[in-house]
């Protein structure tokens, strides 16, 4: 038996992998504390889901339209016109099946044959593997701890060919958390002004969980730069800033042509989301953000314990996040040394040690093109926070 070769254009994400993994030790009865997370631990907010339970009981029931209801679209379009000052129209809204769902439309719309898409590292797992799915050559371009994890627009000119098609980020950034500032965004705009055939996507997921809403100017889009914005594409959805990763509902923002491409390519493959997901994504849309505020406070008391816990182990450097819900420390100190008589080569290794051994969960940083450092995820409780923490300044200390 046979399988096809586009199974080999790309990996199982690591993130999932881990979750996986500590699912499976904690079912053979071992007590894991899983960071690995990629959600809120929060549930959905409840006037989202009384929206949803009256959806049920309208019957709203049938097929969707391929690019989401209308009224969706309309809410989206009030939502990015309250928060971000951008003007779009529903014909330039495509609602999908995740955010996820949304990358993988724009891409297949828009990535050839070898065409190039630069992807600054530390990156998303996901946006590597569709881009090769896409027939796509991804360039990376790797940024420091140095700089905050974020590219220089000098970085960005460099790693420009007359192949370039595509550029994606995400601002805030998973796996860093790295937010970038308005003047950081214009920087990088300006290049793209410089070579008018790449088209930008830039991931929000992450949004609303920004730890720089207090004095460092909230969240930046760098859809704002109106010289750009024929070619770029908001990617955004409601998993993350209304906890509602289950419900699987993202959309893009984007010129209409790409619009259009991606309602073709998911009017072949899912057809419209989950019919009451978007009526439910409506309410949240339309709704003061109150639950969501609560939430990020939640997440910002978390990051801060993280930090203070993560000071106290002393060969682990790491940069502070301002925004999502992950800190992504330095850990290449422990390479080359050995727990016992386990040699830990890479992060990869060592993320293995701490699930076997110190029974925590975290990512190796090779899944986000950052091998020398792990992610750590605080949507978690308090408690399972602290004792993953103490479990991994236990595990790492005997480490020599
Ligand atoms: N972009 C980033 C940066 C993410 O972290 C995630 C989820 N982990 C997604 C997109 C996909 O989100 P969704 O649940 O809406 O598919």
């Amino acid at each position: 038996m046979q399988l096809s070769s586009n199974l080999l254009r790309f990996n199982e994400p690591e993130t999932l992998k881990m979750a996986k993994l500590s699912r499976e030790l904690r079912a053979s009865g071992i007590d894991v504390v899983d960071l690995s997370v990629g959600e809120p631990d929060f549930n959905t907010p409840e006037h989202i889901k009384e929206a949803a339970k009256k959806a049920i009981d309208e019957n709203w029931s049938h097929y969707t339209p391929v690019p989401g209801y209308l009224e969706l679209r309309e809410a989206i379009c009030r939502k990015l016109q309250r928060d971000n000052g951008l003007t779009y129209t529903p014909q330039q809204i495509v609602v999908s099946t995740g955010a996820k769902q949304s990358i993988a439309n724009v891409m297949l719309s828009i990535l050839d044959d070898d065409d190039e898409i630069i992807i600054p590292t530390p990156y998303w797992v996901s946006y590597s593997e569709i881009a090769r799915f896409g027939r796509g050559k991804v360039i990376f371009v790797h940024t420091t701890p140095e700089a905050g994890f974020k590219l220089t627009p000098e970085q960005l000119e460099a790693a420009i060919t007359p192949k370039t098609k595509l550029f994606i980020f995400s601002s805030p950034c998973n796996p860093t958390g790295a937010v970038y500032t308005k003047i950081e965004l214009e920087g990088l705009a300006k290049v793209f002004q410089r070579h008018p055939g790449i088209f930008i996507i830039s991931d929000e997921i992450y949004e609303y969980i920004n730890y720089a809403q207090d004095g460092g100017g909230g969240h930046q889009s760098i859809a704002q730069f109106d010289y750009l914005k024929d070619r770029i594409i908001i990617v955004n959805g409601l998993s993350k800033g209304f906890a509602m990763t289950g419900w699987r509902l993202g959309y893009i923002a984007a010129p209409v042509e790409v619009a259009k491409a991606c309602e073709k390519i998911q009017g072949q493959f899912t057809s419209g989301t989950n019919s009451i997901a978007q009526r439910a994504a409506i309410t949240a849309l339309d709704s003061p953000l109150s639950a969501t505020h609560e939430m990020v406070k939640e997440f910002k008391v978390r990051k801060q314990r993280v930090m203070e816990l993560l000071k106290e182990i002393p060969n682990i450097r790491y940069t502070e996040p301002d925004g999502a819900f992950y800190i992504f420390p330095e850990v290449k100190y422990y390479f080359g040394k050995k727990a016992g008589d386990e040699v830990i080569n890479n992060a990869s290794d060592l993320c293995m040690y701490l699930l076997n051994t110190a029974h925590v969960s975290t990512v190796s940083g090779d899944a986000f093109g950052e091998p020398s450092c792990i992610r750590i995820s605080f949507a978690n409780n308090m408690k399972n926070i602290e004792e993953g923490l103490r479990r991994i300044k236990k595990g790492v200390e005997v480490i020599s």
